[in-house]
């Protein structure tokens, strides 16, 4: 699920704020959006957030279901853009394909969005002839949309635009602990001996009903956390990197707890010096959000 080349990025800003953007206003209130969420959180669908410390984390599967939504909403507009040598007369595509197109995963349109056959007439106009249907390119564009996402083209474009949002979005402790939150309403109360029999083999992960078992993050999670926390406690900001080895585990507090939900997820974590953490316990408390500044 990852892009490949896995140690650099470059990234195109598709849309990249945009679906942060939306990512980050989901998360703010999940009950208001529980319907668009359903397909992730529905059927099973928390199974896949479980297993511990996935480089694909749970915000890189979140801003792909996010993203995958915005493109297939361009159906209703339809959105479009031009496309073509000439820019008097373009062609015009879909966001989608110009997407695929600045990723360098395609070289050239799947689809052109069809001439409207009314002419843009409205169908019950006088001058028109009351045949012709006032949906007929939104339909094409729909059907060319509902196609996409079996093709490999389009997972791969979600790859990417998952990589460049998390980029983005990382930083944000609050945002990341408020998704991790969601989830873990999920979480909490369930039991593995819900789990059909394909999927007895996750009853290994977890520590008690609804609880995940403690596992270590391993070094590229910490190091991930580390230098998005800039070596200092997320709490009273003292200096970690003198004081403890810089990778001691036990820095590496879990913003949800396990206790509580919580998943073993690079998103949830955060630094704390063993002061901070001891006071916070098992409690669940807002992240705090203060940066240094960059220079
Ligand atoms: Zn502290």
């Amino acid at each position: 699920m990852r892009a490949k080349n896995s140690e650099w990025l470059t990234h195109e800003y598709f849309r990249t704020y945009r679906i942060a953007n939306a990512v980050d206003t989901i998360m703010r209130d999940p009950f208001a959006y529980l319907r668009e969420l359903e397909g992730l959180t529905v059927d099973d669908g928390i199974i896949d957030f479980l297993p511990h410390w996935q480089k694909d984390s749970a915000l890189h599967k979140f801003i792909r279901f996010i993203a995958d939504d915005i493109f297939m909403d361009d159906s209703h507009g339809p959105s479009r853009v031009p496309y073509g040598p000439d820019p008097v007369h373009p062609q015009w595509i879909l966001p989608a394909d110009l997407a695929m197109m600045n990723y360098g995963i395609i070289d050239e349109p799947l689809f052109f969005i069809p001439d409207d056959p009314s002419g843009g007439v409205p169908v019950n106009h006088p001058e028109g002839d009351g045949n012709t249907d006032p949906y007929f390119v939104q339909n094409a564009c729909y059907h060319y949309l509902e196609r996409l996402p079996l093709l490999q083209v389009y997972e791969d474009l979600m790859a990417r635009i998952a990589d460049e949002v998390f980029f983005v979005m990382f930083t944000n402790r609050r945002a990341l602990a408020s998704l991790n939150k969601f989830l873990s309403m999920y979480l909490d109360g369930f039991s593995p001996e819900y789990f059909t029999e394909e999927d007895k083999e996750l009853t290994k992960l977890f520590a008690g009903e609804g609880e995940l078992k403690r596992v270590r993050p391993p070094i590229w999670a910490r190091r991930a956390v580390f230098y998005r926390d800039r070596g200092r406690c997320t709490g009273c900001r003292v200096n970690l990197s003198g004081l403890i080895d810089t990778f001691d585990v036990a820095n590496y507090d879990h913003m949800i707890p396990l206790a509580r939900g919580g998943l073993n997820d690079v998103t949830n974590l955060q630094l704390l010096c063993e002061r901070c953490n001891k006071r916070k316990g098992d409690r669940i408390h807002i992240p705090s959000n203060h940066y240094r500044r960059w220079y």
